[in-house]
């Protein structure tokens, strides 16, 4: 059991073993439902069958169940990571770089460019992430080795890596984001060369985590900025702040909306089938299974989420 502060609720208690043992057994029937992502090839070979999900809480204690020990490609939720150091590289600047909305079509769209000059709707679909990767690489020497030097230290696990044979799969069918990219180049919005920053993208995309490691990696986003070991600021309550806004409204494709009414939480999915949640001031938690729904969003950690927002009664809202 522990005592959380609740907002706007004191002190309810919440079994979190016991929530996260229903529900691995209220979503078994819908683990393997959906298509595991396959234009990726690398990533097509993950079996279906996966389920693991993790709860880090902001007094330090995590639950697993599950499948959550397992690391696997975390894609997109790398998204999250990178846009953290583009703003605290760059700041209120970036904003003059990509945009705060929703875009209403797919992650990896080119079509709102064109009308929009070069510049992404939000951090957080293909286009904006290239721009963000851009802000990164001008801000560090080895930007691939600060970033995994900054996951590392939120996960807390020296053992986080990239997988090479991942990020080379994509880098060999990933059309779709080089003409991303060289279409937003092409507006002047990036300022490295189109390969650089797609190595860094591809890159940040194939870290590899597991549930266990994600739920810990975004506790400074439930906790007001701050890492709950050491207490330290990782970025501004401010920031912190922003961030969930963009992972609330743009954080689980095209489904964001249908996501915040059935669920509730600041959420980031990728297309490994991983879901990290953010309960602002109580929780972080995450969840895997490999096979997405139509949206790009995994089919079963979905359902786990939503249940678990209705278990807790933790939603935002
Ligand atoms: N690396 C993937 C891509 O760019 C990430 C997609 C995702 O997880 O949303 O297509």
């Amino acid at each position: 059991m522990s005592l959380v502060d609740h907002p706007g609720r004191q002190h309810v208690h919440i079994d979190h073993a016991a929530i996260l043992r229903q529900i691995h057994a209220e979503v078994a029937p819908l683990v393997g439902q959906g298509k595991v992502a396959a234009y990726i090839p690398r990533l097509a070979d993950v079996p279906a069958n996966r389920f693991g999900m993790a709860v880090a809480t902001l007094d330090g204690r995590l639950f697993e169940v599950g499948d959550a020990a397992e690391p696997f490609s975390i894609q997109s939720i790398s998204k999250v990571f990178s846009l953290t150091l583009a703003l605290e590289a760059l700041g209120p600047d970036l904003w003059k770089r990509v945009g705060r909305e929703p875009s209403g079509s797919a992650f990896n769209s080119l079509v709102q460019l064109e009308s929009e000059k070069g510049i992404p709707r939000n951090p957080l679909i293909n286009a904006g992430a290239h721009v963000v990767a851009d802000v990164v690489l001008s801000s560090n020497r080895n930007a691939r080795e600060h970033l995994l030097a900054f996951v590392r230290e939120r996960a807390d696990n020296p053992g986080v890596i990239m997988d090479a044979e991942v990020a080379g799969s994509e880098r060999d069918t990933g059309f779709r984001n080089a003409a991303l990219a060289n279409f937003v180049r092409s507006f002047g919005n990036l300022d490295n060369p189109v390969e650089q920053v797609l190595d860094f993208y591809f890159h940040q995309c194939a870290l590899q985590m597991s549930c266990a490691d994600l739920a810990r990696a975004f506790v400074y986003l439930a906790n007001r900025g701050r890492c709950q070991r050491s207490g330290k600021s990782v970025i501004s309550a401010g920031l912190a702040k922003r961030i969930n806004a963009l992972m609330l409204t743009c954080g689980t494709y095209d489904a964001a909306g249908e996501f915040a009414f059935r669920v509730g939480f600041p959420a980031k999915s990728g297309v490994g089938g991983g879901i990290v949640a953010i309960v602002p001031n109580v929780l972080t938690v995450a969840v895997w299974s490999p096979a997405l729904d139509d949206k790009g969003n995994s089919l079963a950690g979905a359902a786990a989420l939503e249940r678990f927002a209705a278990l807790t009664g933790l939603s935002i809202f």
